[in-house]
């Protein structure tokens, strides 16, 4: 169909922040027919982030897991419009989103305003850093892309440096050693790629330094992998023995500085001891904050003044003291925990939600139309009647809209060596399975999640490069 190019005024606008899991999925399967969709976001891709740790050695390439927006929204029946733009601020009284140009670029007009009918907030979460002093200076987070880039960048910095001319045996340690706090699954994910990185590429070749090369995972709780089971977790805490990363659980980062990491670690007999660990490189992977959009829109709502961890929705996904509002993903609380998974089944709900609320209200209009042809044509009444009747009916299926509920297909891990962890759902049952055929399944469950046969192709072809050839070790 040909572009439209303004907007349609007998149309409600659609607005949509994010082009994560949770507003992608709303996206596909949105029929853009009924509403004026506007897509809002500073990231004009979609992310398939359970890969992402493979990009920051190199196993895959960045751009493999990238999918332009342009692309997606291209595929839609009716045109929809995309703003490159943060959304800075919502305002539910006047129904506008503010929205502010954050790229490099900018023209004459960098800030502005949508007016909005509905609102989807899929804007994700930020890290955290508990306010812990340096962690936002000194460390490299794993989010984003450049979050990858900067740290394959620098593991690479960190050995060249440690391989230069005269360096001391200290420096040396420092430079090689590669802490991760956080002992979730992005920090045991990123870990495990870390240590693939070093046996089968660095090691090879840069054989002066490799003995000292060396990868710490710091968690604060007990044990790792909370969200695992218990024989997983062991599996998962001895085969990181086997690959020789040091695991210290009970132990939290209270302080980070350019070369150290000072923690607290409470021993057996309850007692706390601080330790410092001197490090080259720095992963900080400990979970979700809320990001500053998503606090500002809760201080505008009473209903939302007990929600900490976001913006707190009802069984429709509606946010709760709000008409018009939904939240998706991360930014959302419904009682679930932050993953892709929750976010994608919540987008493809809204989808269903919104087709069916535009197929209700048409329906309205024709029974109300039909009613009113009623008097006028006495002659017809029966046939009328009778299309008013089949109308009714199937307003009545598609208006019993049940509440959102999430179903749990499993967890997946990488844990490095070609292994994997999962806990998966299989016909009603838990099946926790480990090892080498875990990691084909979580290999060959991956690949038919990306996004694209393109996608796909690219993550193959990656897959085969790095093994083949090894990864590079080009720092760019
Ligand atoms: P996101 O996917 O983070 O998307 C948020 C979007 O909002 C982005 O496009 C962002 O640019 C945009 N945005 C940000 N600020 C604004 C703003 N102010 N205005 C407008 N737009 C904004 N989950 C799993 O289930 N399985 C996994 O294997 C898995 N692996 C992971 C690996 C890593 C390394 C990470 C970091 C996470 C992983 N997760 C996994 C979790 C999963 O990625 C998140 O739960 C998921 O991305 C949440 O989707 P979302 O749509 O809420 O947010
Ligand atoms: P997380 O919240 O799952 O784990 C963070 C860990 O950091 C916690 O175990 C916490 O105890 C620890 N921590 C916090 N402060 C600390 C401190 N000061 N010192 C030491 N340790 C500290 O975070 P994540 O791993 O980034 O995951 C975020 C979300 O994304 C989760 O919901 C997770 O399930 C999902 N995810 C899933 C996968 C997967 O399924 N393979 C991969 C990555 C992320």
């Amino acid at each position: 169909p040909e572009p439209q190019l303004e907007a349609d005024s007998t149309k409600k606008t659609l607005v949509i922040l994010g082009t994560g899991w949770g507003s992608v999925s709303l996206l596909k399967r949105l029929d853009t027919e009924n509403y004026n969709v506007i897509v809002i976001s500073p990231r004009n891709y979609f992310l398939f982030t359970p890969l992402l740790p493979s990009c920051t050695t190199g196993t895959i390439e960045h751009r493999s897991i990238m999918e332009p927006i342009r692309t997606i929204l291209r595929q839609k029946k009716a045109s929809v419009r995309f703003y490159e733009a943060e959304a800075s601020s919502i305002d539910p009284d006047r129904k506008v989103v503010r929205l502010i140009d954050t790229s490099e670029i900018r023209g004459d007009i960098t800030e502005t305003e949508v007016p909005y009918d509905m609102l989807v907030v899929g804007v994700g979460a930020e890290n955290a850093t508990f306010g812990i002093p340096g962690v936002r200076e000194h460390s490299c987070f794993l989010k984003e892309i450049g979050d990858a880039q900067r740290i394959r960048k620098r593991i690479m910095d960190c050995v060249e440096t440690a391989a230069f001319k005269d360096q001391s045996a200290q420096e040396i340690d420092r430079l090689m050693h590669m802490v991760v706090v956080g002992g979730g699954p992005t920090g045991v994910e990123f870990a495990g790629e870390l240590q693939d990185f070093f046996e089968e590429d660095i090691k090879k070749l840069v054989p002066e330094i490799s003995d000292r090369f060396r990868v710490t995972l710091i968690e604060a709780l007990p044990n790792v992998l909370p969200m695992f089971s218990k024989q997983l977790i062991e599996y998962t805490e001895s085969t990181f023995k086997e690959e020789k990363i040091n695991i210290h659980t009970k132990t939290m980062v209270k302080k980070v500085t350019d070369k150290t990491v000072e923690a607290e670690v409470t021993g057996p007999d309850g007692k706390k001891e601080k330790v410092v660990f001197p490090y080259g490189l720095l992963v900080w992977a400990t979970g979700n904050a809320v990001r500053g959009v998503v606090k500002d829109l809760m201080a505008r709502i009473p209903a939302q003044a007990n929600s900490r961890r976001g913006l707190a929705v009802n069984e429709y996904l509606v946010v709760q003291g709000t008409r018009d509002i939904w939240a998706v993903g991360d930014c959302a609380v419904a009682g679930y925990a932050p993953t892709a998974q929750v976010a994608t089944q919540e987008g493809t709900f809204l989808a269903r939600l919104f087709n069916n609320m535009a197929k209700t209200e048409h329906l309205e209009s024709k029974i109300s139309e039909l009613s009113s042809t009623l008097n006028l044509q006495p002659g017809n009444s029966a046939a009328i009647s009778h299309e008013i009747e089949a109308h009714e009916r199937q307003l009545r299926r598609i208006k019993d809209v049940k509440p959102f509920h999430y179903s749990h297909q499993g967890s997946l891990a990488y844990i490095g060596s070609e292994k994997a962890v999962a806990d998966v759902t299989w016909f009603n049952g838990n099946v926790a399975a480990a090892g080498s055929l875990t990691f084909l399944f979580w290999r060959s469950a991956y690949l038919s999640m990306c996004f694209s046969t393109r996608n796909r192709l690219l993550v193959i072809n990656d897959w085969l490069k790095s093994k083949v050839f090894g990864r590079d070790l080009s720092r760019e």
